[in-house]
C-alpha cells in the first residue's frame, strides 16, 4: 500500500544530484519527518502522483460519508436540521468538490495539502457548529462525528503528518472552546468527550507518523536502488565495450571481429549479398620494431589504425586489430572487386603517410600488404574458410614482393 515503487513511471528522472543527501539521510535518519531542503522538495514532487490518486479516490468517499449523516441530523439535531443540511450540501460539499477538481488538475500543486487541511478543518468545525446551535437533547452525543473526521484525515486520507498535527489540534481547540456552549451538556460528558477526541487525535497521529516515516524511508531506498542500478548498468556497458576493444589502437579486437564475422556471414547467406574481407599486414615490422624500439612500433601501429579509421567509414564496415601487426577489415554488402580497390587506396594511403623505415628493402617508408577474400557467401562456407582465403591472398602479396594487394582467386 505504501510502496513508492509502483508509482515510478518510465520517464522518471533519477535524482543523481541528490545521491549524497539520500545516503546521508538514510545513514543519519530523518528527524521530525523532514529531509534536507533540496531532497524534501524533490520528495514532494515525486510523491505528488501518489497523493493525488489517494485524494481523488478517497475524496469521493469523504463526500458520500459526510453526507450520509443527513439522516442522523434528522434524529439528533432536528431543531436545526435545515441549517445542517444547508451547511453540508450547500457549503462543505461544493468546497470538497472544488478541492477534488484542484487535485485532479494539479493546479496549485504546492498548496494542495494546505487546501485539503483547511477543508478537513471546515468539515470538523461544521460538526462543532451544529453542536453549539442545536437545543436538541440528543446533541450531547453528536461529538462522535469529530472523531470520524480525525480518523478519516489522519489514517485514511493520510495527509502529511505536520498538516494532520496542526489541523487535528486546531479542531480540538475549537471543540474545547465550543463545548461549554452545547445545550445541557453535563461537565462529566464534556470532559469525557474532549478526552476521547484528544485520544483519537493522538492515536491517529501516531499511526499517521509511522506511515509517513515508512513512506519516506521507502522513497529514499527506492531512489538509492535506482541510482545504484543505473551506475551498475553504466559500468557493465563500459566493461562490455572495453572487452570488445583493442586497448592500443582503440579498434575492435579479434573477439569483436569474430563475433561480427559470424553474424555477417549468416546475414550474407540469408540475403544473398556479397561479403568481403581484407587482411592487412605491415611489411617487415619486426625489423622496424628491432631497430626503432617497441614504443615507436606501438606508435606506428596506432598510425596505421588511424589510417584505417580514416578510410573505412560505412556504418556496416568493421576494422579490427586481428593480432600483432595484422589488421582485418570486414566489408558487408561489398563485392571483392570493390574491396580490392579499397585495399589499394589503403595501401597507397599508408605508404604516403611517410613513416620512416630505413630497414625495409622495399621502400624507405612503412608499407603494408593486403589479402582479399569474399563474394556471395554460399551455404557451407564458414568463417574459417573466408579467413583462410584472405590469409592465402596475403601470403601471395608477401611472396610477390610486399607493398601490394592480392585477392584470392
Ligand atoms: P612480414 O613483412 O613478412 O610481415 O614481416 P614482419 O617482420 O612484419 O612479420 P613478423 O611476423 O616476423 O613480425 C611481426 C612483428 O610485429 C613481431 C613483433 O615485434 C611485432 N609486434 C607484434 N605485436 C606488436 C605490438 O603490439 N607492438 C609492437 N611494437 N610490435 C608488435
Ligand atoms: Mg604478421
Ligand atoms: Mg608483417
Amino acid at each position: 500500500m505504501l510502496n513508492f515503487h509502483d508509482y515510478i513511471k518510465e520517464d522518471f528522472q533519477i535524482p543523481y544530484d541528490l545521491e549524497e543527501d539520500i545516503r546521508d539521510t538514510i545513514d543519519k535518519g530523518f528527524r521530525l519527518l523532514k529531509f534536507p531542503a533540496r531532497l524534501e522538495k524533490r520528495y514532494h514532487q515525486d510523491i505528488f502522483p501518489l497523493q493525488q490518486e489517494r485524494y481523488l479516490k478517497l475524496g469521493i468517499w469523504a463526500i458520500l460519508l459526510y453526507n450520509l449523516f443527513i439522516f442522523t441530523d434528522w434524529f439528533m439535531i432536528r431543531d436545526i436540521y435545515l441549517t445542517a443540511w444547508i451547511t453540508r450540501l450547500g457549503i462543505c460539499t461544493p468546497l470538497m468538490v472544488f478541492a477534488l477538481f484542484m487535485v485532479n488538475s494539479s493546479s496549485l500543486k504546492r498548496f494542495i495539502n494546505l487546501l485539503i487541511s483547511i477543508l478537513i478543518f471546515l468539515v470538523g468545525v461544521s460538526i462543532i457548529f451544529f453542536l453549539t446551535i442545536s437545543s436538541h437533547p440528543n446533541v450531547i452525543h453528536y461529538h462522535t462525528g469529530v472523531i470520524l473526521v480525525v480518523i478519516f484525515s489522519n489514517i485514511v486520507l493520510r495527509i502529511p503528518f505536520w498538516y494532520a498535527f496542526f489541523t487535528s489540534f486546531v479542531i480540538l481547540f475549537v471543540y474545547i472552546l465550543a463545548i461549554p456552549h452545547v445545550f445541557q451538556m453535563p461537565v462529566e460528558v464534556m470532559i469525557n468527550s474532549s478526552l476521547v477526541i484528544m485520544c483519537a487525535i493522538i492515536i491517529t497521529l501516531i499511526g499517521n507518523y509511522r506511515m509517513e516515516k515508512d513512506l519516506r524511508r521507502d522513497y529514499l531506498l527506492t531512489m538509492l536502488q535506482m541510482i545504484d542500478n543505473s551506475k551498475l548498468e553504466d559500468a557493465n556497458a563500459k566493461l562490455e565495450k572495453l572487452s570488445l576493444l583493442d586497448p592500443l589502437t582503440g579498434l575492435a579486437n579479434r573477439r569483436h571481429f569474430d563475433h561480427r564475422l559470424e553474424q555477417e556471414i549468416r546475414t550474407s547467406m540469408r540475403e544473398g549479398n556479397p561479403l568481403s574481407l581484407i587482411l592487412l599486414d605491415i611489411d617487415h615490422f619486426k625489423l622496424f620494431n628491432d631497430n626503432y624500439g617497441h614504443p615507436s612500433g606501438d606508435n606506428c601501429l596506432q598510425q596505421i589504425a588511424n589510417a584505417l579509421k580514416e578510410n573505412i567509414n560505412r556504418p556496416h564496415d568493421l576494422v579490427a586489430r586481428y593480432g600483432g601487426e595484422e589488421f582485418v577489415i570486414l566489408l558487408p554488402y561489398t563485392h571483392p572487386d570493390k574491396a580490392t580497390k579499397l585495399a589499394e587506396k589503403i595501401r597507397s594511403y599508408v605508404e604516403n603517410l611517410g613513416i620512416e623505415h630505413r630497414y625495409s628493402d622495399i621502400s624507405s617508408f612503412v608499407t603494408v600488404s593486403l589479402g582479399i577474400s569474399g563474394g556471395i557467401i554460399e551455404s557451407g562456407q564458414d568463417k574459417a574458410g573466408l579467413l583462410e582465403n584472405a590469409d592465402k591472398a596475403l601470403y601471395q602479396a608477401k611472396l610477390s614482393g610486399r607493398n601490394r594487394v592480392c585477392s584470392f582467386q
